[in-house]
């Protein structure tokens, strides 16, 4: 990331716009606004080689999901810039590996905080953790309200619900229908 060329791209914005530059609250918003999108906002862009560490399975152990409810997601939507926020809830079932469950919620993290799209959020999450885990199933269900679509005064709810279901969260009823009900007796509403 170039922290200037995107101080410059705000300021430019802001003259676009047509607003005081000199007014005291806007004369360091460039800078201020491009460190917030450097540093925080767009994080998961300046770590592309973002790993996590997993574990083995102990011998005997039977397998049985493994869910993390109410993970905060913060992004943003590559369509408008605009955030959007909410709550997600990932599930898997382990072959051999295992992962820390503090690990699940950055793996979210990485992926949300970048210009996104809430569907390619949820695949990607599922992606990374098929990739790194091999387990016998994942579920990933994100909730999520788009300012984009409430600023914009668009009069329906904004409550977008995105899901990926693989292995046998697809294929084993029993076991989808566990995870539907944890995902939804979680923080359903945001
Ligand atoms: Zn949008």
């Amino acid at each position: 990331m170039e922290f200037e060329k995107i101080e410059e791209g705000f300021r430019l914005v802001l003259s676009g716009l047509g607003v005081d530059l000199n007014d005291p609250h806007l004369r360091d918003s460039p800078q201020r606004i491009a460190r917030a999108w450097h540093d925080e906002l767009c994080s998961g862009l300046r770590d592309p080689e973002f790993r996590i560490r997993v574990f083995p399975v102990e011998e005997g152990q039977e397998p049985s999901m493994i869910v993390l409810q109410d993970i905060p997601v913060k992004s943003i939507c590559a369509h408008h810039l605009l955030p959007f926020v909410g709550h997600a809830t990932v599930a898997y079932i382990p072959d051999r590996h295992l992962v820390g469950l503090s690990k699940l919620s950055r793996v979210v993290n990485h992926f949300s905080r970048k210009p996104q799209i809430q569907e390619r959020l949820t695949n990607e999450i599922t992606k990374f953790l098929l990739e790194n885990l091999h387990p016998q199933g994942i579920g990933v269900i994100i909730k999520a309200h788009h300012l984009c679509m409430e600023l914009r005064g668009v009069n329906h709810s904004s409550l977008m619900t995105t899901s990926t279901l693989v292995g046998s969260f697809l294929e084993d009823p029993t076991v989808r229908a566990e995870f539907m009900a944890l995902a939804h007796a979680g923080n359903g509403g945001s």
